[in-house]
């Protein structure tokens, strides 16, 4: 089946910015411009092609990154690790089909993780979207658009890469929209304690009111100090690092506890920024060090916890 088959119009009701976009406006990530970002769409179903097996006009969904779907990591349902990552979701132009965007005789950049959502009509394939008829119930549509890129970096890297147990302590580095997500998977998977470091009051109060048991202000408290204190000397379990800057990074590894395990999400605003990390440390505390793409999301994933989670009133909206 041609790939063109595969693409559909659909109506884009809303599209949050996500840090990527803010990256991409700023020149960190390489993309050319002018473009049309935006890549946490949400919205209804338009018109399908041919080829489209599960969705029909009038579905609500939500938009996520793009994949193969055929490659070894798609096949394995690990779609953010797609070999074709780079081609699906920054290159700009469909491979497979005409220039979608133009102003005059000048082309515009699109299909920015597969759906360049900063439109009113946008254009995607059954890959990356995500059904979720079940939870319009419960949630309005145009708020959904983040499941399909922070909440689920936050809440995935909890529930599936970390897969965070109950009654252990977990530090969550950075309280934006992906560090809050986390602490809500966390509280979900019944964390006893849920600590969060962030220098904005008013997030470290949105953290508390979603779960947090305690917060930490960086600027004024010596971050590993305050984990050790609150955990009585024993460190955490896990960890989340979203702020993408390298020496918090390496505090959250000073302040782990035996056989703890970090999650590295926030990409550092130079991208050949490099960490200080002792093997005798991580050898001596058999601490568990991994980088996550997109909480190791899959579709299969997002639609049904995301659905069972929303109906147990666990994710609200962080914003
Ligand atoms: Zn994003
Ligand atoms: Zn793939």
């Amino acid at each position: 089946m041609p790939r063109r088959e595969m693409m559909k119009c659909l109506f884009v009701s809303e599209s949050c910015v996500c840090h990527t976009d803010l990256a991409i406006k700023d020149g960190v990530l390489p993309f050319p411009l002018p473009a049309v970002l935006g890549h946490e769409g949400s919205g209804i179903v338009e018109a399908v092609g041919p080829g489209v097996k599960h969705l029909k006009p009038g579905d609500a969904v939500v938009m996520t990154f793009a994949s193969c779907g055929h490659c070894a990591s798609c096949e394995h349902e690990r779609p953010s690790y797609c070999l074709d990552f780079g081609a699906q979701n920054y290159s700009a132009q469909r491979a497979d089909g005409p220039v979608l965007l133009s102003q005059g005789d000048e082309v515009i950049s699109g299909f920015f993780f597969g759906q360049s959502s900063f439109s009113s009509m946008a254009m995607a394939r059954e890959h990356n979207l995500v059904k979720i008829d079940a939870l319009v119930d419960d949630a309005p549509i145009e708020l959904l658009g983040p499941l399909g890129c922070g909440v689920q970096t936050g809440a995935g890297a909890v529930m599936i890469s970390l897969d965070v147990r109950a009654g252990r302590s977990f530090l969550v580095l950075g309280g934006g929209a992906v560090g809050l997500s986390a602490v809500m998977a966390a509280k979900l998977r019944g964390c006893s304690r849920i600590i969060v470091s962030e220098p904005s009051a008013a997030k470290r109060e949105q953290a508390l009111a979603l779960g947090a048991t305690e917060v930490i202000d960086p600027l004024n408290e010596n971050l590993v100090e305050r984990v050790q204190q609150i955990t009585e000397g024993q460190g955490c379990d896990y960890a989340l690092e979203c702020t993408g800057l390298v020496s918090v990074m390496e505090q959250a590894i000073d302040s782990m506890a035996m056989r703890g395990q970090l999650a590295v999400v926030g990409v550092p605003p130079k991208l050949d920024a490099t960490a200080a990390v002792s093997p005798l440390a991580l050898i001596q505390k058999g601490l568990k060090l991994m980088g996550v793409i997109e909480g190791d999301s899959c579709r299969v994933y997002s639609s049904t916890s995301c659905t069972r989670s929303s109906r147990l009133g666990v994710f609200r909206s962080p914003r």
